[in-house]
């Protein structure tokens, strides 16, 4: 089974299939080595620059593609389905353009979009704190006006690509008084140069170490008195970073639920290989009725993530309110995906729990999906809040 690519545009088909050219190419062969070393994938990098996917989102006008969402996500099914961890490394990217294209002002979309989409700048979406997740209102680091500068300080925890990026879209607080709690929140873009070292009050230290999603960094970020001019509030005026950053995560679900197809569809075809070669009690174990069940319980999931997820892309595209579809999405795909990449291990019999083999990555890869971009509790939270909004009494 792969994804089919019907009911897209011939351009839609035309970069999906690109892209799953890549992955089978330049990523699959690579993936599990460089994941065992934990090695940031330096030549897979330059070629999504080469592919213009930094920029795929990102309108012609600022030197991108000008891609739609639904686009977008089948490519990251694609290159999660290769390695979870290079579709993490444009998420953020691709969620911090989406900010600017929504809420920067024009100077800010000059300023950054054209770097950004030719990769030479990368970004960063840093809100969780040490003590703040899921209650992201919880938040403590500070920023204080002084003259023409915010002066930072504070803490930030799980920094996905907070090492290499070189631009940070920082939620902050500018009210901490404020109630609720959400208008005295902004959004900083924080310029730092890409790599430990940093001036001025921000330190980053050593990158956290990982049960899965090697490869690419996640860090904290440490701000001690540190200064961001003015011009890079995003947007106009204080007080709408709680918004802004919601919005971006919203799109960023989309992406999640990408992640979750694509890694549940390379578990998926390493099991039906691996179930037609291993044989037990006389057959390939394809034959036995217990695996056949389990097959056709995975492709089944699989498919009907990947129906949630278009359809969460599809309304976003169109303009129109999303947030309950893109939870759903969010939601189901991580889920099953977690379920998927179980049975495909189970299939895989005790050869699943060797590091030679690719499902052993892919176990350990899946869990942070139910993680990332919001528990699974957040969303259900987010789903019930915008049915009971849509149906009221
Ligand atoms: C590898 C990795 C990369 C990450 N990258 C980024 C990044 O780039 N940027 C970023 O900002 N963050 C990032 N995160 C952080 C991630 O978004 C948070 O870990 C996540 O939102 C959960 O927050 P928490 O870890 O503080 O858990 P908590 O909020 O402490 O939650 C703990 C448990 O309580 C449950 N819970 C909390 N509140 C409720 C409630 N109201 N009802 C029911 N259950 C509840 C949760 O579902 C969870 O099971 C990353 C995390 C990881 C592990």
């Amino acid at each position: 089974m792969s994804i089919t690519l019907e009911g897209l545009t011939e351009e839609q088909r035309e970069v999906v299939s690109l892209v799953r050219q890549f992955t089978d190419e330049q990523i699959i062969p690579v993936a599990s080595e460089l994941e065992r070393d934990d090695i940031f994938p330096d030549q897979i990098v330059a070629g999504l620059k080469e592919l213009g996917l930094f920029g795929f989102t990102i309108p012609e006008e600022y030197g991108g593609l000008g891609l739609d969402l639904t686009t977008y996500a089948l490519c990251v099914v694609e290159l999660s389905r290769g390695w979870m961890s290079v579709s993490g490394i444009i998420n953020t990217h691709f969620i911090v353009a989406d900010m600017i294209m929504r809420d920067g002002t024009e100077e800010q979309k000059q300023r950054f979009l054209p770097r950004m989409a030719t990769g030479e700048m990368r970004c960063a979406f840093s809100m969780t704190e040490p003590e703040a997740g899921s209650d992201v209102q919880a938040i403590r680091t500070r920023a204080v006006r002084d003259g023409d500068g915010y002066v930072v300080n504070g803490q930030k925890m799980w920094v996905t690509n907070g090492l290499r990026s070189g631009l940070v879209a920082l939620l902050v607080k500018t009210d901490p008084e404020a109630k609720p709690a959400h208008r005295g929140m902004s959004c900083l873009l924080v310029e730092k140069q890409p790599g430990a070292a940093q001036d001025g009050g921000l330190t980053i230290p050593p990158q956290l170490g990982k049960l899965g999603y090697k490869g690419v960094e996640t860090t904290e970020l440490v701000f001690q008195d540190h200064r961001v001019p003015v011009a890079n509030l995003l947007g106009e005026g204080e007080g709408h970073g709680f918004q802004q950053m919601m919005s971006g995560i919203e799109v960023g679900r989309v992406n999640v639920a990408a992640r979750g197809v694509g890694v549940a569809q390379r578990a998926f075809e390493l099991a039906i290989r691996y179930a037609q070669e291993r044989e037990a009690f006389g057959k390939p174990i394809a034959k036995h009725q217990g695996i056949q069940f389990k097959l056709a319980e995975m492709a089944t999931k699989i498919e009907a993530s990947r129906l949630l997820m278009l359809s969460a892309a599809r309304k976003k595209d169109a303009g129109e309110r999303s947030d309950v579809e893109a939870g759903m999405a969010k939601l189901y795909a991580s889920e099953i995906c977690h379920e998927v990449v179980e049975d495909s291990f189970r299939i895989h019999g005790g050869y699943g729990y060797s590091k030679e083999y690719e499902i052993e990555r892919l176990y350990r890869d899946a869990p942070l999906l139910l993680i990332g971009e919001g528990t699974s509790e957040i969303q259900k939270l987010i789903i019930a809040r915008g049915l009971l909004a849509r149906n009221p009494l």
